[in-house]
């Protein structure tokens, strides 16, 4: 069996900026990138965005795929090896490390850089994949998207009725002219004072016991078809623009019972300001541990410190 010094699961920034910090270090990384899937495809949430506004060094803004190929570029251009697959098991009991590819290989690591990230959850509705895949004006992330100029003074929908749902709201305020919030019940989740802020705004409107049946538009979204929950009848509503803020879901199910999770399942990292886990060697970078900043600086950041403590790991034990 292959004993590797290093592996990195994962594509995104957090997994690339790993694999370039640990190449540049000699430590002949190996990345697993992912098979990709319907919802997760190698290179990660970027892949589904369209434009990069608020990375610093990008003046005039980056594609998301463009970006993430570049990331990659970086990253080959020091060795890396790459494997277009998953990792499916893992067993972190002992040193080395054993791992099972979706491919069936089977390897021995040192260290290993968990970066996996997050996915966003979405509606299951017809129209949103396609209008989210293409640009057309369906988002699950506001902070990445809703600055770009096609959502100025728009009628926008943000779906949701959590913190992450008021704060997209809140934030579209800036740049739509209104703000429809559509939630599922009549009352909110999010905490008091994110709650009292979004009820506070005037640019805001709630729709209770709602929930999107449709995705309207062609190339660019038109509208929602609606539901309400309690009468049953239907309506269309038009919109230029739909967030939807229903939560994340990390990609830590290959990791039940190896490893310390938190009660979200995001991997818990018991010492502030370090990426190493519970268990000695293994580190992790990105939205697979950040339930908080989720942005593709901060996870790049954190698999620069990732592959810097496994390389310390390595020369100190
Ligand atoms: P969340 O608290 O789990 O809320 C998800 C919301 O989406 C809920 O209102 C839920 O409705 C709704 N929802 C879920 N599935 C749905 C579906 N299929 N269709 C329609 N609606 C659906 O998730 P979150 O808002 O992302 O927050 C996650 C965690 O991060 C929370 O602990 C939150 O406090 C924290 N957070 C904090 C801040 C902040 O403090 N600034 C900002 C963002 C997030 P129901 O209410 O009916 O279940």
């Amino acid at each position: 069996m292959n004993k590797e010094t290093i592996v990195v699961i994962g594509s995104g920034p957090a997994g690339w900026t790993a694999a370039i910090y640990a190449a540049r270090a000699n430590l002949n990384p190996l990345v697993f990138e992912g098979a990709g899937s319907r919802t997760m495809i190698p290179g990660g949430q970027l892949m589904f965005t369209t434009d990069v506004e608020n990375y610093p060094g990008f003046p005039d803004g980056i594609g998301g795929i463009e970006m993430m190929t570049d990331f990659r570029n970086q990253a080959l251009r020091f060795d890396t090896r790459v494997v277009t697959e998953d990792i499916e098991e893992v067993d972190f009991s002992s040193r080395p490390f054993r791992l099972r590819s979706s491919g069936g290989q089977e390897l021995l690591a040192e260290t290993v850089v968990l970066a996996t990230g997050a996915n966003a959850r979405w509606l299951g509705v017809p129209g949103e994949e396609r209008l989210a895949q293409s640009g057309g004006g369906v988002s699950a992330c506001a902070v990445c998207d809703g600055a770009l100029p096609h959502f100025r003074g728009q009628v926008v929908a943000v779906v949701g009725g959590g913190d992450s749902a008021m704060e997209e709201a809140l934030y579209m305020t800036k740049f739509a002219s209104e703000v429809l919030l559509v939630h599922r019940r009549d009352e909110l989740r999010a905490s008091q004072i994110m709650q009292e802020r979004a009820l506070a705004s005037e640019k805001m409107t709630f729709l209770w016991n709602s929930v999107v049946e449709e995705v309207l538009g062609d190339d660019v979204i038109t509208g929602l078809r609606l539901r309400d929950t309690v009468t049953g009848e239907r309506r269309e509503v038009e919109v230029g623009g739909m967030f939807v803020a229903i939560g994340h879901d990390p990609n830590t199910g290959f990791l039940r019972g190896q490893i310390d999770l938190k009660d979200n399942g995001y991997v818990r990292l018991p010492t502030p300001w370090r990426t190493e886990t519970n268990v000695p060697g293994v580190f992790a970078a990105g939205d697979v541990m950040d339930d908080y900043y989720r942005q593709a600086v901060s996870a790049a950041g954190t698999g620069c410190m990732a592959a810097l403590e496994a390389e310390r790991f390595l020369a100190h034990g």
